[in-house]
């Protein structure tokens, strides 16, 4: 790895092992998340390293976050610079990398438009949602099965009872939608909708694909009754699924677009994309934010676009998911292989995911559960064909060690 002049990596050896670490963590860290699986203390490329030396094939990349894997020299070197340059400033001042990245997301998605940066996914949402109430409505329809996040907002918008309840009342007058159901959203929009709010593909809910006329009804459907349409592409967009974003095959254009996981490549950064007429919904004084848009997160930002351009990772991205999802359904105890690109659900035959997802981690690879009988993989967009290959054959093998 080529390091700017200067810079010394500090290493540290970590001195415990990880039942040690995972005692601390109890001890000191909010219980928010259960045990952490693993402790982990360092990462190259596609492969991470626990406290007590095992390696692991990350096939979940932070949750489709480190695109360009762990590591990787681009956004060592875009920070490092930033940082060496001018690390903070406020957002009474600007910056080029903020600028720039602006322009940048504006021009990837095609359109005329403007941004606010935050820090987050769910932290995207809630500037799109504040957004969605300059429009004089509050009405907001949304997905069963979504995930938009947890602060009051965005968790508002999130299907999940169990995520929800606790914490009602919540902003907003939600209308639910079974997802990917043209007719039912079109009985479920009228003129007193705000904004229809959707993942291009689900994620959290198992890498759900809707119908491949969706995304273009819903945009007839709001533009009818003079609502927004909201694409969330917190998970499916910066090029998780060979595109772009998730909702460049249907050839709409949305009104406003979250992002974030990808987007840093593991700097944290959000954005709210705002395109056409609701570039301008948020004015002076309507929102906010200390850390969004700084000038080290949007380098990281930039450098992470320039990487799959120059990388050709779009491409890389649809063969390597390919080969992930042709070789996974060989597998007789496979029933389908869900998504596009490098976000995939693998659906099981048996609602044994979690036992799976363990036996994975044990056998040296990264992958979650979100359903009962879904495993999804979202691994970083640099996965090799060698890995990848590796992914297919150690992944079948536990499949069908654990389903036997
Ligand atoms: C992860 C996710 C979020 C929330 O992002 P955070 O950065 O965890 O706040 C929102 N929407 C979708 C679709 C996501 O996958």
């Amino acid at each position: 790895m080529n390091l700017p002049e200067g810079v010394v990596i500090h290493g540290r050896e970590p001195r415990l092992g990880g039942p040690e670490w995972t005692e601390r963590y109890r001890g000191a860290v909010m219980n928010t998340f259960g045990d952490p699986q693993r402790v982990l203390v360092r990462g190259e490329g596609s492969h991470v390293w626990d406290a007590d030396g095992n390696k692991y094939l990350d096939l979940l990349a932070g949750i489709a976050v480190n695109a360009l894997g762990h590591g990787h020299p681009a956004i060592l070197e875009a920070v490092t610079q930033q940082l060496q340059t001018l690390g903070h400033i406020s957002n009474f001042f600007a910056s080029a990398p903020q600028v720039e990245l602006a322009e940048r997301l504006v021009g990837l998605l095609g359109g005329e438009g403007r941004v606010f940066f935050a820090n987050s996914g769910t932290e995207a949402n809630e500037a799109a949602f504040k957004a969605t109430r300059r429009t004089g409505r509050t009405t907001i329809v949304a997905a069963e099965g979504s995930f938009h996040g947890r602060t009051m907002g965005a968790l508002a918008l999130t299907s999940k009872a169990a995520y929800r309840e606790p914490f009602e009342p919540l902003p907003g007058d939600v209308r639910w939608v079974p997802y990917g159901d043209a007719d039912a959203l079109a009985a479920a929009v009228d003129d007193t909708v705000a904004a229809v709010i959707l993942e291009p593909i689900q994620g959290e809910a198992g890498v759900i694909v809707p119908p491949a006329d969706y995304l273009a009804a819903a945009r007839r459907i709001t533009s009818e009754h003079g609502a927004l349409l909201w694409l969330d592409e917190v998970q499916t967009g910066m090029g998780r699924t060979g595109d772009w974003f998730g909702h460049t095959p249907s050839g709409v254009t949305p009104d406003l677009v979250t992002l974030a996981k990808g987007l840093g490549g593991g700097i944290p950064i959000g954005a709210c994309v705002a395109l056409g007429d609701a570039a301008t919904l948020l004015g002076p004084g309507n929102h906010g934010t200390t850390f969004g848009g700084n000038p080290v997160a949007t380098a990281a930002a930039l450098a992470v676009i320039s990487t799959i351009e120059s990388g050709g990772l779009l491409e890389a991205t649809r063969v390597r998911g390919d080969q992930l999802a042709d070789g996974l359904s060989l597998n007789a105890r496979v029933e389908s292989v869900t998504g596009r690109g490098l976000l995939r659900g693998v659906v099981l035959s048996e609602p044994r995911a979690a036992e799976v997802q363990k036996a994975a981690l044990d056998a040296g690879l990264i992958i979650n559960a979100p359903t009962p009988d879904r495993l999804r993989l979202a691994p970083p967009l640099v996965l090799s064909e060698d890995e990848a290959a590796d992914a297919v054959r150690t992944l079948s093998t536990i499949i069908d060690e654990v389903l036997a």
